[in-house]
């Protein structure tokens, strides 16, 4: 029922580059994309090109046209209704919320900038520095709550912690399908025996051959800095208690404050924010 489009924004520049798609091939080669834009050519025009298909004008017109027709296309092709944008910008959400036509449910996922800061100082020399890094999440998920919460149509929102979900995938994707009005499917948990075609994203949709299962990672725990929790106490202690996580100087090795049940038992959003 659900296909997964990683951060599909990038698609046209992605395809330019001859980036590959999570399937291995690369994307102007993969059968997947090209049956899309077969599909696209076919309603919009033969010279359409997915390399050239822009999925971020500024016009709101234009916005919706490019987008719906890919989904279109996209949901055509796999027979799949509900398809995951995972795509991080906030103008690419607000644009969204603005297409009438699209059923759009949103999900708020969240991670404790702590363990973004941990990941980001993995990468070396690549990585953003720590402080830069709590900053932005900060700023990031400050003015998404702010868009969240002034959005003009009413949206439906689920807001989910990662540390959660990757402690139980399966009890919050029972939560996840029955919000979405689906039923859990085990194979679900094992996505990556399912083929997919994700053309942007985590480098992780390149190994999904390696079948590696949901699982929670607390190593980032150890290579916090005193300083990074400081600054993060200073700066947005308040935020992220409103969001269900700890906010402590003293390295308590548990930054997730465990949430409160509705009478089904199922966890409710966290926080207003
Ligand atoms: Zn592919």
């Amino acid at each position: 029922m659900i296909a997964s489009l990683g951060e599909i924004s990038n698609l046209s520049e992605a395809y330019r580059e001859g980036d590959l798609c999570s399937c291995g091939e690369s994307l102007p080669s993969c059968s997947f994309w090209k049956a899309v834009e077969q599909e696209l050519r076919r309603k919009c025009g033969q010279n359409v090109s997915l390399g050239t298909w822009d999925l971020m004008p500024e016009n709101p017109d234009r916005f919706r046209y490019a987008n719906v027709e890919l989904l279109k296309a996209i949901s055509g092709i796999t027979g799949k209704p509900f398809l995951v944008d995972s795509s991080k910008t906030r103008r690419r959400l607000r644009r969204y919320q603005q297409c009438s036509d699209i059923d759009l449910k949103v999900v708020h996922l969240l991670r404790h900038p702590l363990g973004v800061a941990a990941s980001s100082k993995r990468k070396g020399a690549n990585g953003l520095k720590p402080i830069r890094v709590l900053r932005g999440w900060r700023i990031h998920n400050e003015k998404l709550c702010k868009l969240l919460k002034e959005q003009p149509r009413q949206v439906s929102l689920l807001r989910l912690r990662h540390e959660d979900f990757a402690t139980d995938p399966e009890k919050w994707l029972r939560v996840i399908a029955d919000w979405m009005g689906l039923t859990f499917e085990r194979s679900q948990l094992e996505y990556y025996e399912t083929p997919h075609h994700i053309p942007s994203g985590n480098r992780l949709r390149l190994s999904l051959a390696e079948g590696r299962a949901i699982s929670l990672d607390t190593g980032w725990i150890s290579r916090v800095t005193l300083g990074e929790r400081i600054y993060l106490w200073l700066t947005a202690r308040h935020f992220l208690t409103n969001l269900g996580y700890k906010c402590v100087i003293s390295n308590e090795g548990d930054f997730v404050v465990p949430w409160p049940s509705s009478d089904e038992g199922a966890p409710q959003t966290i926080g207003t924010a």
